[in-house]
């Protein structure tokens, strides 16, 4: 078996059963994120770009392809890296991530979770008692909005795949959570909200496995590292049912986001007018209730440490 488009060694099967070569996948990829750029108007010119990365595959491949845009689409790009404080994880990710950033020319932002809340992720689940990525997830979102609005960016790009997002809405389904998946799609936010950064998701089409495949490919990191708290979650457990299907069923994450995609415009205008958006009461940063999740867990950190 050869690559369909130039009859070399290929590479990568697509789940549509199409074998590609090195060259071939790649443009397949790229092509593949400028049209889920194109289609969902995720940059406009004059754009100020926050990439938010961690140093793995998908941020340091959507940063790659962004960077390679910019010219042409003319806008302006950084970087900006959330370190919780992992030990044995993040300080090998930071690295990869500084030695992309100094070779393509991109300034990078770290913000620390011991500079900014004054305990690294590992000191506060200890003290807090509480899951490691309900923690993380909660601050690192604070950060990043906070972070990039301040380095006055006006859109946060992620490098959530296809995976994270259908992970996700399956998530909000087992949590009847479904207000919650109102708010996703590739593009989020309000467009004249200055106080929420409206985040874009270029990767939203590309399953983790081609991700992965291109990262490699473009030789864009290091070694693999995984988060020492990765499988203690609630996503780690919908993560491992959802590849046990897509072994069994070829196609069932594709399927979630087209049909997710297909009603949530239903569930956009249904939730419109459900979600007020305050300014928290102890850090003015937006939320959705009086105080923010934020300032919740600094609450309890103040009182448990
Ligand atoms: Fe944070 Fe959990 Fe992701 Fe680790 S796996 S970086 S703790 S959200
Ligand atoms: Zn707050």
């Amino acid at each position: 078996m050869v690559c369909k488009k130039c009859d070399t060694e290929p590479v990568y099967l697509l789940t549509s059963g199409v074998r590609l070569c090195r060259s071939c996948f790649i443009k397949y990829f790229e092509k593949k994120v400028r049209k889920t750029i194109r289609i969902n108007n995720l940059i406009e010119k004059g754009d100020k770009i926050c990439v938010a990365i961690s140093g793995g595959k998908d941020s340091l491949t959507v940063l790659n392809i962004l960077n390679t845009l910019t010219k042409k689409k003319n806008f302006e790009l950084f970087a900006l890296l959330i370190d919780e404080g992992i030990k044995n994880y993040r300080d090998f990710t930071i690295k990869d991530a500084e030695k992309f950033c100094n070779e393509n020319k991109i300034k990078l932002h770290i913000v620390s979770f011991k500079d900014e809340l004054g305990y690294t992720l590992d000191e506060m689940i200890k003290i807090l008692g509480m899951k490691p990525c309900t923690v993380c997830g909660v601050f690192r979102r604070y950060l990043l909005n906070k972070k990039a609005r301040e380095l006055k960016a006006n859109k946060l790009a992620t490098g959530h795949n296809m995976d994270d997002e259908a992970q996700t809405v399956i998530m909000n389904q087992f949590k009847k959570n479904i207000d919650v998946s109102a708010r996703l799609g590739p593009m989020t936010g309000v467009k004249d909200d200055k106080r929420f950064i409206r985040r874009i998701k270029p990767l939203y089409l590309m399953s983790e496995k081609e991700v992965g495949t291109y990262a490699f490919l473009k030789q864009l990191m290091g070694k693999f590292t995984e988060c020492t708290y990765e499988n203690d979650s609630f996503r780690g457990d919908v993560r491992d049912m959802l590849n046990d299907f897509e072994m069994k069923h070829h196609g069932v994450k594709n399927n979630i986001i087209t049909s997710f995609l297909e009603i949530l415009p239903m569930l956009k205008n249904k939730y419109k007018n459900k979600s007020t958006i305050n300014a928290c009461i102890s850090c003015k940063e937006p939320t959705s209730s009086d105080q923010c999740k934020a300032c919740e867990l600094k609450d309890k950190l103040k009182e448990k440490a």
